[in-house]
């Protein structure tokens, strides 16, 4: 990254009247980055784009492009283009007629519409549809052509909200990947929100975890999922156990911890420091779990046990759900975890041993 960063929102600030729909947001992104913002429905995200493209003025805060200042910069003088989460396409006009639409308005000479139309439904894999109406394409092919549309007036910056929500799991799957493919290719910077982690996972370079107007958490996939800083994080992105207790004092790198429920004593690796008394929240990932029918290893620590519950199979992997002795908290271990015999694989109602290291 560079040392200015693409886009900066300092302290941004937006209010409807007393409600605060985006509240002290600050955040870089840089250039050529595939950016996400992440979030349930109503926490603030489309308000943040719409912002940086123009259409909303932030009530406090700034925002800068290569370290300029937008405010006062209308929409249409901003090197940002904004898809909106329904398409908008032009049902009279034609596929090329809708993607050139923002060329001819900008006085284009005819040639160098024609050009850059025909680029860009290569680029999206739309010249033979060059001629149909939306309304004679399938949701993902309108979706492309929105997509070509944006892309035509080459903006430094494409902001994609909710992009592939009308399209079904398969094509969305394959659109997320055509789009990380196009980003590359041109070379430009995206930000996309989206409700769905699943597709911020995939997609992004980094991911803005937001609740409730707050930017929560900035960071790599692999970090929101493998070092969420709060119980929201962990919690909205991918399946986790909490264990929620009361620690019970610390040294060593350690910490015990006396758990609530299920009743039990953990250990978990922390330097934080925390003093005996702090009421705390353990959080496993289900692939961290182990489990087994035979007693689990000398050395294992965080021995729970139980019955399962139910053998959920998601396809490529299954969650075991556990049932803990004493307690109705259920704990999802990865079957990649069983530890199973022939003889002995672990079925329903089996008694078991779930366990996990400190770390
Ligand atoms: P998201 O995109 O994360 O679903 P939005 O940014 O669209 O959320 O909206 C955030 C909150 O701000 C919502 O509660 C929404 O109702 C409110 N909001 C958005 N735009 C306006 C507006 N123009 N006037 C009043 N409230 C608004
Ligand atoms: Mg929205």
């Amino acid at each position: 990254p560079s040392a200015v960063p693409l886009i900066r929102f300092e302290k941004v600030v937006k209010k409807f009247g007393d409600f605060t729909a985006v509240d002290d947001v600050s955040l870089d992104i840089h250039q050529r980055e595939f950016f996400s913002l992440l979030g349930p429905s109503g926490c603030g995200k489309t308000t943040l784009m719409r912002m940086l493209a123009g259409f909303e003025q932030p009530t406090s805060g700034r925002i800068l492009l290569a370290g300029q200042d937008l405010a006062g910069t209308p929409p249409y003088r901003r090197p940002v283009n904004m898809m909106f989460q329904s398409y908008a396409l032009f049902p009279h006009m034609t596929v090329e007629q809708n993607v050139g639409f923002g060329l001819k308005q900008d006085g284009l000479p005819k040639p160098e519409i024609a050009d850059r139309v025909k680029e860009m439904l290569k680029l999206v894999k739309l010249e033979p549809f060059a001629t149909r109406k939306p309304h004679q394409l399938s949701g993902g092919q309108r979706q492309r052509v929105a997509l070509a549309r944006s892309l035509a007036k080459r903006p430094k910056v494409l902001l994609l909200d909710e992009p592939l929500g009308a399209l079904d799991k398969k094509l969305r799957e394959e659109t997320q990947f055509e789009l990380m493919d196009l980003q590359m290719e041109l070379g430009l910077t995206f930000l996309i929100v989206t409700h769905d982690q699943e597709e911020a996972m995939t997609v992004s370079d980094r991911i803005g975890v937001m609740n409730h107007g707050k930017l929560v958490q900035v960071a790599t996939p692999g970090d929101i999922y493998e070092q969420p800083n709060c119980r929201y994080v962990a919690d909205f992105i991918g399946n986790i156990n909490l264990f929620e207790g009361t620690v019970a004092g610390s040294g060593g790198g350690e910490v015990r911890i006396s758990g609530e429920d299920p009743a039990g004593d953990f250990v978990a690796a922390s330097d934080a420091g925390l003093e005996a008394g702090a009421k705390v929240t353990l959080a496993v990932r289900p692939e961290k779990m182990r489990i087994s029918i035979e007693a689990p290893p000398a050395d294992a620590r965080n021995v729970l046990k139980g019955e399962v519950w139910d053998i959920a199979y998601m396809g490529d992997w299954t969650v075991v759900l556990v049932k803990i002795d004493g307690s109705e908290k259920v704990v999802r271990v990865s079957r990649a975890n069983m530890t199973r015999t022939e003889a002995q694989p672990i079925a329903w109602d089996d008694r078991v041993h779930v366990w996990f290291a400190p770390d």
